[in-house]
């Protein structure tokens, strides 16, 4: 018999300011009924993601069930910390074609319809929910 054991992890927490997510809210609802994509800018740190900027990135490409566009055409920049893209129907859950695509950066933020503070959440790599805040500034 195997026993495992369960390592407690702590997790980081994603901490989106006010802008950010109005930000993020405000394109999704101008980009319906197609997907909205956008890029993270922010910092990081042991205990939490911070994102405080949105950039709209060049050549994305999106219609009502895919978003995207290509990471090589993005100049480098250390403070895009990920993407975020909406979902215009269904929930805000990473889809199979979220996960198996490439991931950039360190957070993928998904919105779904009707776009509120409700609806945005924050995924890692695997696809793990991370706790997500929303602060007036950070
Ligand atoms: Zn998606």
């Amino acid at each position: 018999m195997i026993f495992k054991t369960q390592q407690p992890r702590t997790r980081r927490k994603v901490v989106i300011t006010r802008q950010a997510a109005d930000g993020i809210i405000t394109y999704s609802k101008a980009r319906h009924p197609n997907e909205a994509i956008l890029v993270l800018q922010g910092g990081q740190n042991k205990e939490q993601i911070v994102i405080d900027g949105l950039v709209i990135p060049p050549f994305a490409s999106s219609g009502p069930f895919y978003s995207g566009f290509p990471i090589h055409d993005l100049p480098f920049d250390g403070s895009y910390i990920g993407s975020a893209h909406s979902h215009p129907g269904g929930s805000n859950r990473p889809s199979l074609e979220d996960l198996n695509r490439g991931f950039y950066g360190f957070v993928s933020v998904i919105i779904s319809h009707p776009y509120e503070d409700e609806t945005i959440a924050a995924y890692d790599r695997n696809g793990d929910k991370y706790e997500l805040k929303i602060v007036e500034s950070a």
